[in-house]
């Protein structure tokens, strides 16, 4: 038995059978042909073949996933019609006798060079895009279907790596969980695998020997075990029921109020970072969106969203939510998020950076594009915006006058807006030093923990080896959480959590007796943070 350490992507345990998934190669020899015009043909049939499975993967995305992720498909199969890209393939084979899959992937090559050397970033991207269709056509020259989907049993499918066309392609019957060796906790593909529902670990370095083996992923510790010994099994086994069985026992908790026992409700909201995670956090029975992380649109991008873009995705999770409230954080980036086309320079303490709100009020252009979504999406539910990483009273006038501004566009041009709420992240010991001030500018105060610990406490996030210094419960970040909410209540308004301690039922009580009035957690955390609210007695 050997146990393997990952990123974890959803709480949830798999056990079954390795299936290592190796995307065939197919080699292609330089072969004359006598008959070019049967050639051709052939690649005319594998084209349309291609495109015909473009448009179902398009579909199939569309419907499961959201248009936004099925648009790549859409780019595929412009590219496929591209008049250049079909003239070299046909002039290979017609003027050269070349057959139709040499001549795909000389051509691939060459267009794909072109690709890669140009400077813009976005199309350098389209090299990778190119060989995608020239695979694909090259697959069908060879009758070869090489698609996850063709998994017999059900299978904890381990690969290097994973496109996102391919997890679409997958029979989610068969894969009990996912394992890959690269990926990102919020790529394309670890979004995917969430709203798929299917435990996920990323960052693992794979070996070729497992292929069969019997595996355990644990998607609450990030542990992938392979050849367990029978205890440890069993004792998996044992989790796995004991996690069904809390399951079932949670949805009888939807519909429910969210309420202790002594009668004070607590705004249960959801974390989310696109369309897709409003889908779970509906399910879950949300009763609102806490904190919606829009950086990941620009994240997802290959160039700054435009402001329909953005206003399809606002409108669609505001729709989704049918009237319940929705909170955008505004671009929060910088730090350990990094955009290529945002071209921000490297910095030596980029946690202490020119991130979030500094970006967005020093490239105001960038802002009022988001700012007119959010705004415009306003029309369409019931929308708030909130501002991350302030420390001065300053910055949050200054993006209210801006949020005016566009409003005062948006009503010169005839466009629609409703009411919304402004609110600030408390995220910085300096914006809790002045919460009482702060709170007189705004509608409500949403509390990041996760950047609130990491300042208080002088521990980055992002380094693991801190992890032993870490402190949920220390009681200077419990202080300044509690000062927090004094100030904010002291001038009527509402205040949240919506960092990762939200979701620590450890903390819950200690939060609701500091006088919470709102907890934001990932879909997954909902109901069983309700299930625990639901027991509480504060009448002694
Ligand atoms: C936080 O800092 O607690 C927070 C919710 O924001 P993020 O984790 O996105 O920085
Ligand atoms: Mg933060």
């Amino acid at each position: 038995m050997k146990h393997f350490s990952g990123k974890t992507i959803l709480n949830k345990i798999a056990i079954g059978p390795v299936s290592i998934y190796r995307k065939k190669k197919i080699s292609v020899r330089r072969e004359k042909v006598t008959d070019p015009l049967y050639e051709r043909n052939r690649f005319e049939l594998a084209k349309s073949q291609a495109k015909k499975q473009l448009q179902q993967l398009y579909e199939k995305t569309k419907e499961e996933v959201g248009k936004r992720e099925a648009a790549i498909f859409e780019v595929h199969m412009m590219m496929m019609e591209d008049h250049d890209y079909h003239e070299s393939i046909v002039n290979m084979i017609e003027k050269e006798r070349m057959s139709a899959d040499y001549a795909v992937a000389v051509t691939c090559d060459s267009f794909s060079k072109v690709f890669s050397e140009m400077d813009d970033e976005h199309m350098k991207s389209r090299a990778d895009d190119m060989k995608d269709i020239s695979e694909r056509l090259i697959h069908i020259l060879n009758d070869n279907h090489t698609s996850v989907a063709s998994v017999k049993e059900s299978v904890i499918l381990i690969s290097e790596d994973l496109a996102p066309s391919e997890m679409v392609q997958m029979d989610k019957s068969k894969i009990l969980g996912l394992v890959t060796g690269y990926g990102s906790v919020n790529s394309h593909t670890s979004i995917l695998s969430r709203t798929m529902d299917i435990p996920a670990l990323i960052g693992i370095d794979i070996k070729e020997e497992w292929d069969g083996k019997l595996a355990i992923l644990d998607g609450y510790t990030g542990l992938l075990t392979i050849d367990p010994d029978k205890e440890y099994l069993e004792k998996m086994k044992g989790k796995q029921e004991e996690e069904l069985r809390k399951q079932e026992l949670l949805k009888t908790l939807k519909g429910k109020d969210t309420v202790t026992l002594d009668g004070k409700h607590i705004k249960l909201y959801a974390n989310i970072a696109g369309i897709t995670d409003s889908e779970a956090a509906r399910s879950n029975d949300a009763e609102g969106i806490g904190l919606f992380r829009s950086e990941f649109l620009y994240l997802e991008s290959k160039t700054f969203p435009t402001e329909s873009e953005q206003l399809h995705v606002y409108k669609s999770v505001a729709e989704k939510m049918v009237g319940k409230q929705v909170i955008i954080r505004t671009l929060d980036i910088g730090a350990d998020k990094q955009i290529d086309y945002f071209h921000l320079d490297p910095e030596e303490n980029p946690a202490l950076g020119y991130r979030a709100l500094r970006i967005c009020l020093t490239q105001q252009e960038i802002f009022k594009t988001q700012l007119r979504a959010i705004l415009r999406a306003s029309a369409f539910g019931n929308i708030s915006v909130m501002f991350p990483m302030v420390i001065s009273l300053e910055e949050v006038r200054k993006a209210k006058e801006i949020l005016n501004e566009c409003k005062e566009e948006l009503k010169q041009q005839g466009m629609e807006f409703g009411e919304i709420e402004v609110g600030v992240m408390i995220e910085t010991p300096a914006a809790v030093m002045i919460s009482d001030e702060l709170a007189k500018e705004v509608d409500f105060f949403s509390i990041g923990t996760n950047d609130l610990s990491q300042y208080t406490l002088a521990l980055d996030r992002q380094n693991p080896k801190l992890d032993p210094f870490y402190q949920a419960d220390h009681p200077a970040l419990l202080k300044m959480i509690q000062m927090t909410i004094e100030n904010g209540h002291k001038s009527g308004i509402w205040v949240g959590i919506c960092g990762e301690l939200a979701a620590d039922l450890d903390l819950t009580e200690t939060f609701i007796q500091m006088g919470v009035d709102e907890l934001s957690v990932s879909p997954a955390f909902l109901l069983p943070l309700r299930e625990k609210i639901r027991r509480m007695n504060f009448i002694k």
